[in-house]
């Protein structure tokens, strides 16, 4: 892992994970907040490389790991790491990544979320 290919390090995402999710959930990388490789000092690309996914079917549990590499020399900027699971009638998400950030996002799997409907009496 490295910090200086980052311009902040493990960066808030407001608006919480689903909102991100498109960008850095499967196998994006944030761009945003990629400072330039610290070994080639290039911009140009991000791959992804040692992508790994575990999958408990019991717990309903998955854990999704894979690295962010310089596209040209390879030099490793940063591990990703996300975690889905199901407690109970809700999917919680979470992220962790010195490029992506730290985010966490917990949605109702039911159409009408129980919690908004109490708010309402
Ligand atoms: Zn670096
Ligand atoms: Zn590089
Ligand atoms: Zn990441």
């Amino acid at each position: 892992m490295c910090v200086e290919c980052v311009k902040v390090k493990c960066p808030d995402r407001v608006g919480g994970f689903l909102n991100c999710g498109s960008v850095c959930l499967e196998t994006g990388s944030y761009l945003v907040n990629f400072q330039g490789c610290a070994s080639c000092h290039s911009r140009e690309n991000i791959q992804i490389q040692n992508r790994h996914t575990d999958t408990d079917d019991e717990e309903g549990e998955e854990r999704v790991t894979y690295d962010h590499v310089c596209a040209v020399c390879e030099h490793l900027i940063a591990e990703h790491q996300y975690e889905f699971r199901i407690e109970g009638e809700y999917q919680e998400y979470s992220m962790v990544c010195i490029l992506c950030g730290r985010a966490e996002d917990t949605v109702s799997i039911l159409p009408i979320d129980p919690n908004k409907q109490l708010n309402l009496f």
